[in-house]
């Protein structure tokens, strides 16, 4: 059976072309980019090659990238490295309830180590309101990171309208773009972004490499210590075949964007529409209009995520839910709850993330598939029997 795959934000697949450009930096040009002979050089130009494509993608100077581990350790560099070095400021660090883990759970440990944390509600439609923001912002208020678009139901934030309340108020701002990067146009000048963390497994490059763009005015403190690599900025022999990777599917994201962004807008919006019309009692999690072209959020009322997902993968479609047990807790998804949805309704959540491989036909077979599956799941169902629906 063929897999139809629809969860391209949770990763994707190594483009050919960047899977071919990484293989001669594993046998040919092996050396350690900190070598001062030919074979490290060869490595240390690639390494700067790629520097150049990653900057480019979002207007950045490459003196301004940080390679990273991905964007979990971009985050924690931007959000731990800037409150510590830059501690005599001020105390106050401002995110919003919609973060990834990543971002969410460091500014936990920001607080356990004492630092101020201000985490800001989202509307029904996920966004974050700058107004909010503005009344949050407080004297001692050094950093505001969130996100540009939402991992979970895809909306796409004000970013430059919050950049501005940020600096209006003396705070910096920091942009998790893990799903953006390369999908958005991007412009950390124009937008206002002092500090963005993209990560190279999203845009069909490797895993384990992205980067932290950091506007060369700000100071941070090292998150690993142990060598002078990266501007002394990251402890570590650096990964180049996955550096080149990510520089190569940096390129091709910039190349590929706008046709990308309109075909899979179109297919999504079909996924989406077609749902919610052969789905009854089912609903649209996120902004209907302002998200990531591709992503699709539903919710099933009387289904539990989980089981959508166990069935929807017996005929070969790959989705994924934030409901209870895939993420290993009792609770839904903390961003179905901050967006005010019920437990109850939050648990039938369904994610469908459309990438460069699917097509319309995939669209279809989804479609068909989808109130099959759910038709079946609430048969088995008594609450939606006592809710007097008919299986
Ligand atoms: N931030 C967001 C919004 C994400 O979606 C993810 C991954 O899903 C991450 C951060 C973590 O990135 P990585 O997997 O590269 O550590």
């Amino acid at each position: 059976m063929k897999t139809i795959y629809m969860d391209h934000s949770a990763t994707t697949p190594v483009d050919p072309r960047v899977f071919d450009a990484i293989i001669p930096y594993y046998n040919d040009v092996f050396g350690n980019a900190s070598s001062v002979h030919t074979p490290g050089q060869k490595a240390r130009q690639a390494v700067e090659d790629a520097r150049d494509k990653v900057a480019a993608l979002i207007k950045a100077t490459p003196q301004e990238i940080i390679f990273t581990g991905g964007g979990t350790e971009a985050d924690n560099q931007a959000l731990i490295g800037y409150m510590q070095a830059n501690a005599h400021r001020g105390k106050h660090i401002i995110t919003s309830a919609i973060e990834h883990h990543a971002v969410l759970d460091t500014c936990e440990y920001l607080h356990k180590q004492g630092y101020d944390l201000t985490v800001l509600p989202v509307n029904p439609l996920g966004v974050v309101e700058p107004q909010v923001l503005k009344d949050a912002m407080r004297e001692d208020t050094v950093l505001v990171s969130i996100m540009h678009a939402n991992n979970e139901i895809g909306t796409i934030e004000p970013i430059k309208e919050l950049a501005a309340v940020a600096h209006e108020g003396g705070a910096v701002f920091h942009t998790d773009a893990v799903q953006s990067f390369g999908k958005l146009d991007i412009n950390v000048r124009e937008m206002g972004i002092d500090m963005l963390s993209a990560s190279a497994h999203k845009l069909y490059g490797p895993k384990g490499i992205g980067c932290l763009y950091v506007n060369k005015k700000i100071r941070l403190a090292k998150l690993l210590h142990g060598g002078a690599q990266e501007r002394n900025r990251r402890a570590g022999t650096e990964n180049v075949p996955a550096i080149v990777g990510f520089g190569v599917a940096a390129e091709l994201a910039g190349e590929n964007r706008l046709e990308s962004q309109a075909r899979l807008s179109e297919l999504g919006v079909r996924l989406q529409n077609g749902i919610l019309e052969r789905v009854p009692h089912s609903r649209l999690t996120g902004h209907p209009t302002l998200r990531l072209p591709g992503s699709v959020s539903v919710c099933f009322e009387f289904v539990e995520g989980e089981s959508v997902l166990l069935m929807l993968d017996s005929y070969g479609i790959a989705a994924s839910s934030g409901s209870a047990c895939t993420s290993g807790s009792l609770d839904p998804s903390h961003v179905l709850l901050a967006i005010g949805l019920p437990h109850v309704i939050a648990h039938g959540s369904l994610r469908l993330t459309l990438g460069h491989s699917n097509t319309e036909e995939d669209v279809e077979y989804v479609l068909d598939i989808i109130p099959k599956v759910v038709k079946s799941l609430r048969k088995m169902s008594p609450l939606y029997k006592d809710a007097g629906g008919v299986a």
